[in-house]
């Protein structure tokens, strides 16, 4: 049984697909420690790889703040911001953590969101 195999180019990638039942086999770096740009995966359970798939944009978040990401390019609830320029959003009414980068919003799962934000959620369980 030959395994099937993948690469991703990022740590979410690859942390969604680890999730989905993938293994990670190696990390490429320019130098040692360098940050990895690239990651290899394996499917090792046979029959066929269960792939994760990026959310549309109708299945993000609920109407009220995807009606306010087209309107107004922004929600009201900013949480704060982390290195490169990425922000991070709840919205009020459904719970939703949305990251917006310089090009675009996405959802996000908390974990995700605690990932790239770990300074947010301390400060916000030392204050409670
Ligand atoms: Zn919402």
């Amino acid at each position: 049984m030959s395994a099937q195999l993948t690469k991703t180019h990022s740590q979410r990638d690859t942390d969604r697909l680890v999730a989905a039942g993938w293994t990670l086999k190696s990390e490429f770096r320019v130098a040692p420690n360098d940050e990895p740009y690239e990651y290899l995966l394996a499917w090792e359970h046979g029959g066929e790889a269960a792939y994760w798939r990026a959310k549309t944009w109708d299945e993000q978040g609920c109407e009220v703040c995807r009606q306010q990401w087209l309107s107004k390019g922004e929600i009201p609830n900013m949480l704060g911001g982390a290195n490169g320029g990425v922000l991070l959003y709840r919205c009020d009414t459904c719970g939703t953590f949305w990251e917006e980068t310089t090009r675009e919003a996405h959802e996000i799962t908390e974990a995700e969101a605690r990932k790239v934000f770990p300074h947010l959620f301390q400060e916000a369980e030392n204050h409670a």
